[in-house]
This record gives C-alpha cells, structure tokens and sequence, in this order.
C-alpha cells in the first residue's frame, strides 16, 4: 500500500507544509490554519441552521482557538484550564459550554464565576453540584447511544445516561431552580455509521415528547456532539453526505422548525489541517531469516500518537522514498513495548526505507499534540507549528 498525497492535500499545500517541514528538526506536527478555516466554512455551509461549539481538546493551541473565535465559533470546554485558556484568547463566557460531565463542584463554580451558563450532565449527583454552584444555568442531559461499534474512537459507556433517567434529571433540573434545557450526545468519534445519528436523534425525540406532554417542560436544543470524519486509511463518505442524511433525521423527527442545534465537531475541523513530521530511528529485523522488518521512528504512542492504541486510528503515511514495498511492524522510540502503532494492520514501506528518512504522517492535527506526554523517557511533548 503506498498513500497518494493528493488524496489527502491539495498540491499547493502540501508544498508550502513539505518546504516548512524540510527547515526543522522532527518530531513536529506542522498544521495549516487555512485548511481549519476551510473545513469550519464547510461544516456552517452544510448545516446552516446549526451553531458550532469546537471541542477544544482536539487541539487547544491558541493560534486555533483564535482563528475559530474570528469566524464566529463557540467553544466546547472540559476543564477550568481549557476555561482559562479559551478566555485569554478573548473568547466570551456566552460562547463556551461546560461539556464535561465528570467535574468537581468547585470547577463548576468557577465556571459560574467567569460567566458560564450552560452546562451538560448526566448523573444525580453532578446535577445538585451544578444546582448549588452555578444556579439558574441552562442543562442539557447527556445520552447514552449505541452504535460505538461503528466509530474508529467510541466514546460510549463512559458518557450519558439511559433516557429514563435522562427524563428524571432534567425534570430534577426544574425542580433545583435550573432550566432544563436540551439532550445531548455522541455518537462515538470517526463515525462512519451515519445511521448512528438516526437512532440518537429518535432517542431525544422520545424525551421531548415525553416531557412535554408528562411534566409540561418544553426542551430547546439538542447537541449532537461530533463524530464527524476526517481522511484516514479508511475512507468515509463526505461531510456533505453526512449533513445531507441528518438534516433529513431531524426533519422526519422533528419538523421543519428544528430547536436550537449544536454541533460540537473537533477532529472533522483539525485533522485533515496537519501533518506529524517524524524520522526513522532504526530499521531491523528480529533474526537473520526474519521476514518482516521493524520501523522504529521518532514519534510514537507517547509523544502524540496514542490513537494508534488498538490501531483504533490508521494514519495515512507517506515517505519520499520510492521502490518496492515490503510489509513492516512500525513502533515508536520509548523504552516501553506498549510503544508499538501497527502490527497487525500491515503498514508497506519501501524496502530501501533507512535511518534518517522521513516519514509523514497525515491527517495528524487532531488528537496528538494534546495527547503527548510531557517527559518519557526524557522525550520532550510534540512541537507544533502553526501557518
Ligand atoms: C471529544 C468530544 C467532541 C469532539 O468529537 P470529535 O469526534 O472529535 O468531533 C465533542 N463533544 C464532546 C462532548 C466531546 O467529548
């Protein structure tokens, strides 16, 4: 298998990101904001109706929160620091959301303090916390979803509650003084299940009916969290089909006149915009007659690729070096055997491949930077640039 560039960047681009790469020391990931713009123009086209909370933990470099705060973007934050952070670029407590559901009482206050008003949940618990610490906000229960099977990186069991407690919490909301407010979910990240978005949206249908008609609350909005693809090895439909299909979910279930939507995208915004600059360390094989060689690079589990974890995510890759191709094992540079990417799913390189070549990993600006560790080994977290 070798990878087409043009597959993955327009020419134009890949130039100027491979003439930066080629002035700097690896491992980095190099990321184009002109592609981030592109793909937040490309999601707002597709779904016009809807607003776009860009879940910051995909990458939270300033440079990005930047950029998405000049075209009109809100923001999807888990932690006081993501808080702190999205603040100093300037962005206003009426553009964040506290999406976390897992958050301790004084963070929701601090919340409170700094102007937030809108807050998810989705347990018993965290609900009298927000209730005491944050009073008279805006609630949005979280959903369990099915359908996790589907998605490259699930997000399933750990987030949401099932929909009659759901309806439970959002009536408790009522009751502690909040205003309960909308249903949320994910259907898992890297979605390729489009239909995983059909029987969330039927789920939230349930609720506002159920509501509305039981304990006379009439919920406002529905966040369908992210999910949406970037370019990896396995290829996706478009984001154009994806918004083609659940638009029709939302308007079979819910009319024309749709509550207030909210998409939370994070990797179908960044990834396609970077590319993780590494170099081979070693090539080697494990006896004289082995067949299969291993590819030790520069970058690995540890220093941003932890989505390679049960080879979850497959990286296009791609080296300069041509000639025939010849399966490998690629693994990282630590000290730890857990630091392997692709064992199973064979990875071909060029039998000539070498200490010093290059390898371009693609798609890579969502989900590294952020994941790296801070001193493995010694090894310093991921550089990254911005252009
Ligand atoms: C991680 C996360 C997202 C982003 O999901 P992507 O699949 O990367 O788009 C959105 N919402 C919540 C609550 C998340 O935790």
């Amino acid at each position: 298998m070798s990878i087409k560039v043009e597959d993955y960047f327009a020419p134009e681009t890949f130039k100027k990101m491979k003439a930066f790469a080629d002035q700097h020391e690896t491992p980095f990931v190099v990321i184009d904001t002109a592609t981030i713009a592109r793909a937040y123009d490309e999601i707002a086209e597709n779904f016009p109706f809807a607003k776009i909370y860009y879940a910051v933990k995909a990458n939270p470099a300033v440079e990005i929160t930047k950029l998405l705060n000049e075209k009109g973007s809100n923001f999807d934050i888990a932690s006081i620091y993501e808080l702190d952070k999205v603040l100093s670029c300037g962005v206003k407590p009426e553009q964040i959301s506290f999406g976390n559901t897992i958050k301790k009482a004084r963070d929701v206050r601090y919340f409170y303090e700094k102007g937030i008003r809108m807050y998810a949940t989705d347990s018993e618990a965290d609900l009298r916390n927000i209730a005491k610490a944050a009073p008279g906000s805006k609630i949005y229960v979280r959903i369990l979803t099915e359908g996790s099977g589907s998605a490259d990186w699930p997000l399933s069991r750990k987030f949401g509650c099932q929909t009659d407690m759901a309806m439970d919490l959002l009536v408790l909301a009522r009751e502690l003084g909040l205003v309960p407010y909308g249903v949320s979910f994910h259907v898992g990240s890297q979605q390729r299940e489009i239909g995983s978005w059909d029987a969330a949206i039927g789920k939230v249908k349930i609720i506002y009916e159920r509501l509305r008609e039981e304990d006379g609350i009439h919920l406002q909005m529905i966040n369908m969290g992210g999910g949406f693809p970037a370019n990896y090895l396995n290829r996706t439909n478009t984001l154009q089909a994806y918004a083609e299909e659940i638009t029709r979910f939302l308007k079979e279930d819910f009319g024309d006149d749709l509550p207030e939507i909210i998409l939370e995208p994070g990797r179908s915004l960044i990834a396609n915009a970077g590319i993780l600059v590494s170099e081979v360390v070693l090539v080697s094989r494990k006896s004289r007659t082995a067949v299969e060689r291993w590819v030790y690079t520069d970058v690995g589990k540890f220093s941003g690729l932890i989505e390679t974890m049960d080879e979850s995510i497959k990286f296009p890759i791609w080296t300069e070096k041509q000639g025939e191709l010849e399966d490998v094992v690629i693994a990282g540079p630590t000290c730890d055997s857990a630091d392997i990417m692709y064992e199973n799913y064979k990875y071909g390189l060029p039998l000539n491949l070498a200490s010093e070549d290059r390898l371009y990993w693609l798609s890579t600006g969502a989900y590294t930077t952020s994941y790296s560790a801070v001193e493995f080994n010694g090894f310093p977290p991921l550089k990254s640039y911005y252009l």
